[in-house]
C-alpha cells in the first residue's frame, strides 16, 4: 500500500490498514454468504450475529459492567447534544455544563433550547480547577477531549456528585476508563471507532425510561435499548466497521496499549515543540491532548506554506480548525510511529528552512 499517506485528519480519520484490508477481503463475499455486509438485512441472523460480536468485544475492551446498555444511534455526537436533555433531565429544570472549548459550547447551545444551563466551569487551554453547581441540576456534561483546542481530561470531573455525562467523540477507545464513574458517555464512530455514520452510547440501565414525552422515538434511549438499536434501518456498514475496529484494538493489546501508544506519539511531538522557538503550543501541560496536538508557527502565512509542503511529502490534513487556525495533528489509534518520525523530520527541515 505504498500510495497511502499519513493522514492527520481530525475525523473522519485514518483507519488501521488491517481494518481496511479486512473490509476489502470481505466486501464481495462476507464470510461465505455470497454478499457484502452492505446488502444484508439489518434484522437477519448474520447481521444480528455481527452486532452481538461487536457488543461483546466492546464490553470486554472497555470493561463495561452488565448494568450498562450499549446503544448504536445515528445523528452523531451533535444528535446526542439534543438527545441528552430529552432523555436525562428526568423532570428537572436545569443541567450543568463544563465549557472547555468549541464542542462544549455546541453542547451547551443545543441544551439551552430545552433547559436552563448552569456553566459549572469555563476554561481555555487548561482544565478547570473548580466546579460550581447548585446540586439540583439533572447532570454534569463535559467534553473529555476538545478536538479543536487540543485539551484533554486525565481524570473525569467526578467531584460535583452530579450524574456525569461525557462526550468522548475524539478519545473513546484510546485509554482505559472506569465506566462506573459515568451515567452515560458517547462518541461518534468516525475517529477511533471506525467510520462516520454511527454513534456509540454507553448508559447505565437505571437511566433509561425517563424520556420527555415529546422525545422523538429515534432519540429515545429506552426505545433504542428495547429494540437492540434496530428501531429503524441501522447504518449497517458503519456498524460493521465498528466491529472490525474493536477487533483490531483487542488484537493489538486493548486500551492499555492504545494509551501507551497515544502517550508516546503525543509526547514525542510536544517534546519537539517545547524545545523549539519556532513552533508553539499554549495548552497547559497537564491538559494537553494525546489525540489532537495543536500548534502555531510565527505567522499564519507560514502555516499555509507548512500545510502545503507537508502534503507534498505525504503528511496530509494538518490544517487547524478554521475557527482557531494554526496546525493540528490528529493522532488517533491508527497513527503509526513512523508517521510521527516523518512529521518530526519534516518539522525540523521546515524550521531550518524558514526560521
Ligand atoms: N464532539 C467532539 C469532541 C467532536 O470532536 C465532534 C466532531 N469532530 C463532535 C462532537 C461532533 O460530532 P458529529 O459530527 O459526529 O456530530
Amino acid at each position: 500500500m505504498s500510495s497511502r499517506v499519513f493522514n492527520f485528519s481530525p475525523g473522519p480519520a485514518m483507519l488501521p490498514e488491517p481494518v481496511i484490508q479486512q473490509m476489502q477481503t470481505e466486501l464481495l463475499d462476507y464470510r461465505g454468504l455470497g454478499m457484502s455486509v452492505m446488502e444484508m438485512s439489518h434484522r437477519g441472523k448474520d447481521f444480528v450475529a455481527l452486532t452481538q460480536r461487536c457488543e461483546s468485544l466492546l464490553r470486554d475492551i472497555l470493561a463495561i459492567p452488565d448494568e450498562y446498555a450499549l446503544l448504536y444511534m445515528t445523528g452523531g455526537a451533535s444528535g446526542q447534544y439534543a438527545a441528552i436533555p430529552f432523555n436525562l433531565l428526568k423532570g428537572r429544570t436545569s443541567a450543568a455544563y463544563v465549557d472547555t472549548g468549541a464542542w462544549s459550547r455546541k453542547a451547551i447551545a443545543e441544551a439551552e433550547r430545552y433547559t436552563e444551563v448552569h456553566i459549572a466551569a469555563k476554561s481555555t487551554a487548561q482544565l478547570p480547577d473548580a466546579y460550581h453547581v447548585r446540586g439540583d441540576e439533572a447532570y454534569l456534561h463535559y467534553v473529555d477531549n476538545e478536538t479543536i483546542h487540543g485539551v484533554e481530561y486525565v481524570h473525569p470531573p467526578t467531584e460535583t456528585g452530579l450524574p456525569l455525562i461525557a462526550d468522548m467523540s475524539s478519545n473513546l477507545l484510546s485509554k482505559p476508563l472506569d465506566v462506573s464513574s459515568f451515567d452515560m458517555f458517547y462518541a461518534g464512530t468516525q475517529k477511533n471507532l471506525g467510520i462516520a455514520g454511527l454513534t456509540l452510547v454507553v448508559i447505565r440501565r437505571d437511566c433509561l425510561g425517563f424520556a420527555h414525552p415529546l422525545t422523538p422515538s429515534i432519540m429515545n434511549y429506552q426505545v433504542m435499548a428495547d429494540s437492540h438499536s434496530l428501531y429503524n434501518t441501522a447504518p449497517t456498514f458503519p456498524w460493521y466497521a465498528l466491529a472490525c475496529s474493536a477487533e483490531w484494538v483487542a488484537r493489538e493489546g486493548g486500551l492499555a496499549e492504545m494509551d501507551r501508544r497515544a502517550k508516546w506519539r503525543s509526547a514525542a511531538l510536544y517534546r519537539y515543540i517545547d524545545q523549539s522557538d519556532f513552533y508553539r503550543n499554549d495548552v497547559c501541560k497537564a491538559a494537553r491532548s494525546r489525540m489532537n496536538v495543536v500548534f502555531t508557527l510565527p505567522d499564519p502565512q507560514l502555516e499555509q506554506i507548512f500545510v502545503a509542503e507537508a502534503a507534498k511529502v505525504g503528511l496530509v490534513n494538518l490544517k487547524g480548525h478554521r475557527s482557531v487556525g494554526g496546525i493540528r495533528a490528529s493522532l488517533y489509534n491508527s497513527m503509526p510511529e513512523e508517521a510521527i518520525e516523518a512529521l518530526l523530520t519534516f518539522m525540523q527541515a521546515f524550521e531550518d528552512k524558514y526560521q
